[in-house]
């Protein structure tokens, strides 16, 4: 990397994302040292494009091809990720390889298997409030040879919220837009997973607000599981209900994409290759360039000459946009992607296929003069390569993960020392379930956990004016354990007592 110094203002904003530390600034000037690897973190971060990429390796330098930076890493050093070294001239990777055994310290014991599942559920349990008096059931029974006992309350939460994971592509608006629920606020368009949308809904903030009564009956029914109408603020109307198909403004999304761009070319790559002679996949997270990207450059794919509109990330991976069109992005017309054809280097009749992560839409283009495009059907192998994207896409659905903090007054119902319960939660020695489903115990203080709420019976969360939600909570343990935490053993009923109580109670 070289730095042209007309342009170069001095602002150090490269000095502070290069990874090696190679860029200091002279004279209000950045300069470049021998610790340079070519990874391009400079070019990224520049504001007036000063960086220049060198165009060979220097002598004695060794490209890494592990991942589509392509380090050029000199004698003795590690490439920008610090995990490959140049090893006299052989690029190998820093760490060995860890078996079980090398990070067992670290990961911890694995919990007693005659805790993981509750002896009894607290479907049903009702609540014993206030807590300090001990919880509604408290159940022992014998499980692989071990005294288990199981404390159940339907646990009424005001730190409670739900993450709904929305299967889509389509763009539904701004990070932190609020999400409206019978005209109220209850939440926000938090983030993106992987082809899918988070929101946000309720949270203790949220809950104890000027709306915790809309927001209390709207996260019971998404983790009941019931059909909602919510509104992105300036977004879109979507219809959401956990394990069907998202309904965006008034349109059912039906496939998840495969993969970003990227990982389609990378994916499909042998078809790809025999579909056109340029294939372009529109993604608004990463785009793809077939015959540039390193899976086309692996096998021989020539460069066709074709330039995308979209700023490159890295060769034949392109940054996307958000938007109503293909692929997630403002491209409502495919062939708008391409900014030019170098025709020195592309030939006429040469074809492009351009298509989605999805494979839901896709045309081919043929190259006729001075680079215009004329539009040709799809080629055998071109639709080959189209059903198999789309017969590798899940559908698109909708998932809910409820989130609660139960490190309050409920574990009074569950023993007298508070703090040890926790910690028994934490050392693997008490198991958490809500409704028999296993939880994921987040790490730090307190005991907030999270449970996927398809794997909960219907109906059993609910809500109370306080406003919380409440939910089926259960605590398991060796009876040993329950002691030591200071148990409520007075409490406690033979599982075979509270069977025959209830079928009684039923007959
Ligand atoms: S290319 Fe990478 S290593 Fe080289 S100066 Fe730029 S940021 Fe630093
Ligand atoms: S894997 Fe690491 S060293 Fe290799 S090219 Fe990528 S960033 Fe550079």
């Amino acid at each position: 990397m070289r730095i042209d110094p007309e342009k170069c203002t001095g602002c150090a904003l490269c000095v502070l994302d290069c990874p090696k530390k190679a860029i200091t600034v002279k004279g209000e000037k950045a300069v470049i040292g021998e610790e340079c690897v070519e990874c391009g973190a400079c070019l990224k971060v520049c504001q007036v494009d000063a960086p220049i990429l060198n165009d060979r390796p220097k002598p004695g330098y060794v490209t890494c091809e592990a991942c589509p930076i392509r380090c050029q890493i000199p004698d003795d050093k590690m490439g920008a990720c610090y995990r490959y070294r140049n090893e006299d001239g052989k690029v190998v990777r820093g760490v060995s390889l860890h078996f079980r055994e090398d990070v067992a310290d670290i990961v911890g014991p694995s919990p007693d298997s005659s805790i993981q599942k509750p002896i009894i559920t607290a479907i049903g349990a009702g609540t014993t409030y206030p807590d300090y008096r001990p919880a509604p059931f408290i159940a022992q029974g014998r499980v692989d040879e071990v005294d288990v006992v199981t404390s159940v309350s339907e646990v009424p939460l005001s730190y409670s919220s739900i993450r709904i994971k929305i299967d889509t592509d389509l763009s539904l608006g701004k990070e932190g837009s609020q999400v409206l629920f019978d005209r109220r606020e209850v939440g926000h368009l938090c983030t993106e997973g992987y082809g899918s949308k988070i929101l946000s809904i309720g949270g203790v903030n949220q809950l104890t607000g000027k709306h915790g009564m809309a927001t209390a009956r709207c996260i019971s029914e998404l983790a009941n599981r019931h059909r909602l109408n919510l509104k992105i603020e300036g977004g879109p109307g979507l219809e959401v209900q956990v394990g069907k198909a998202p309904v965006i403004n008034g349109e059912v999304a039906e496939k998840m994409r495969v993969g970003c761009g990227s990982a389609t070319a990378g994916l499909f790559a042998p078809l790809i290759k025999e579909a056109a002679d340029e294939v372009i996949v529109i993604d608004s997270h990463i785009t793809s360039l077939f015959t540039e990207h390193t899976a086309g450059t692996y096998l021989g794919a020539t460069p066709s000459g074709v330039r995308l509109r979209f700023r490159m990330s890295t060769p034949g991976r392109y940054f996307g946009k958000q938007g109503d069109g293909w692929g997630g992005t403002p491209i409502e017309d495919p062939k708008d992607i391409i900014d030019s054809i170098d025709m020195k280097i592309a030939h006429p009749g040469m074809r492009i296929l351009i298509t989605e992560t999805t494979g839901q839409r896709a045309a081919m283009y043929r190259v006729i003069k001075k680079g215009a495009l004329e539009e040709i059907p799809l080629s055998a192998k071109a639709q080959e390569l189209i059903e198999s994207i789309q017969d590798h896409c899940e559908a698109s659905r909708v998932s809910g993960v409820y989130v609660g903090g139960s490190g309050g007054s409920w574990r009074a119902g569950v023993g007298t020392y508070p703090i040890k319960l926790t910690r028994a939660v934490h050392e693997n020695r008490a198991m958490i379930t809500v409704g028999g489903a296993p939880t994921f115990i987040l790490p730090g203080g307190g005991i907030d956990f999270l449970v996927d709420v398809e794997k909960v019976k219907t109906g059993a969360f609910t809500w109370i004016p306080t406003p919380a939600t409440v939910a089926p909570i259960e605590v398991t343990m060796r009876l040993a354990d329950y002691m030591e935490i200071g148990g409520h053993l007075g409490s406690i009923k033979r599982i075979q007592a509270l069977r025959e109580y209830f079928d009684r109670r039923q007959s």
